[in-house]
């Protein structure tokens, strides 16, 4: 990925996504889930980076369905994937039922309440829809005994029309979690009460590292976005990066202070970079004193005090005048610093900090 191009001048920073690895890391998905299919996870604008890109970008490389969070994502998902099957993850409103008909989305019903009121709007017509079953992670899903009274009621299964049965796993991401097995185990069940319906379990986590749970389609979403998913496992290639601009570089005396709260106190002569991006940009404002780092040309440097709004302070002194210099452009996360450092260090998981980084940036595509 190149990352010289000058940034505009009128933002603070630029967001950019790299396609290309995003396609790569989805066919990574599609290699190891074969002959399982293999969805895009596109919910909350493709973890951040831009559903209306990364929706196509994904159909070119072969991927026929689609998963979001709420009706209003399907929406604007159809104006671009004409042809996709898009289900619509977050549970089936009262009222909703005319724009899911509308746009061809499917409901992923989790409740029997949800169930009827899906066939009480939409008639026989509404097309096909998932079966959601809750396997342990007690949010949403239908529990395996009222799964198990649908699949007996054949006059309803066959209004119904499920396209997908599926549940979702909720510690995947710990290899040693003993609650991965029982909920497997509960959806093999549930699963063969509907021999004839196609099965889904698998998120990023366990389609790496379960094989089991691959079934017949598998819903990838943070590994086709190179954020980790698996603990200890490296994740596949960096697809975000966060890149603000140095707007002045100031001499610091020992015992200078910098910023709010005087948290930084200079200990020798140095340099002070001050980067135009803080935490309105999604940047966790917790960052310095968590002790994260940022990188120039590939090096990394420390934070210089509390995040602001607007901007932040890099400690450049260990770094050449050459390199920290007015106009450079300061890495927050991308290949030299991973998503996942940043957020570990802050508290958080590279999921948040994707999805929440980047609305008042400059946006790119390479
Ligand atoms: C978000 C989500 C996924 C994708 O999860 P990742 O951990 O990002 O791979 C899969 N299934 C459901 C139901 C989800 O909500």
């Amino acid at each position: 990925m190149t990352t010289t191009e000058t940034p505009s001048p009128l933002t603070g920073g630029r967001l950019t996504v790299d396609l290309g690895a995003l396609v790569d890391n989805w066919r990574a998905c599609a290699a190891l889930a074969g002959p399982a299919e293999t969805a895009g996870v596109v919910k909350a604008d493709a973890y951040g980076c831009g559903a209306d890109r990364v929706g196509p970008a994904l159909a070119a490389a072969g991927c026929r369905t689609f998963f979001v969070a709420v009706p209003a994502e399907g929406i604007a998902l159809r104006r671009v994937l004409p042809e996709a099957a898009i289900y619509v993850l977050g549970g089936f409103s009262d009222g909703a039922g005319a724009a899911y008909v509308a746009h061809r989305l499917r409901p992923v019903l989790g409740a029997t309440e949800e169930v009827e009121a899906w066939l009480a709007e939409t008639g026989d017509d509404g097309g096909p829809v998932a079966l959601h079953v809750d396997t342990g992670m007690n949010r949403l899903g239908l529990s395996p005994a009222e799964a198990a009274a649908i699949a007996t009621d054949t006059a309803l299964l066959r209004r119904l029309s499920p396209a997908l049965l599926m549940s979702h796993l909720a510690a995947a991401d710990d290899p040693r979690h003993p609650l991965t097995a029982r909920q497997i185990d509960t959806f093999r069940a549930v699963r063969a009460l509907y021999p004839t319906v196609p099965a889904s379990l698998a998120n990023s986590a366990s389609l790496l590292s379960r094989p089991e749970t691959r079934h017949d389609l598998v819903r990838p979403g943070i590994a086709v976005y190179g954020g980790r998913s698996v603990a200890d496992r490296a994740p596949l290639r960096s697809v975000v990066t966060v890149e603000g601009h140095v707007v002045q570089v100031r001499p610091v005396a020992p015992e200078d202070t910098v910023g709010y709260g005087a948290a930084f106190v200079a200990r020798r002569p140095g340099r002070i970079a001050l980067v135009s991006l803080g935490y309105a940009d999604g940047y966790p404002r917790r960052a310095f004193e968590a002790g994260a780092e940022v990188a120039i040309e590939g090096r990394r440097a420390p934070l210089a005090g509390r995040i602001s709004m607007d901007l932040l302070a890099v400690d450049v002194t260990d770094l050449p005048a050459g390199v920290a210099r007015r106009g450079a452009l300061v890495e927050l996360y991308g290949p030299t610093i991973p998503v996942d450092e940043v957020a570990n260090r802050c508290g958080t998981i590279g999921y948040e900090l994707l999805t929440v980084t980047g609305r008042r940036l400059e946006r790119r595509y390479v």
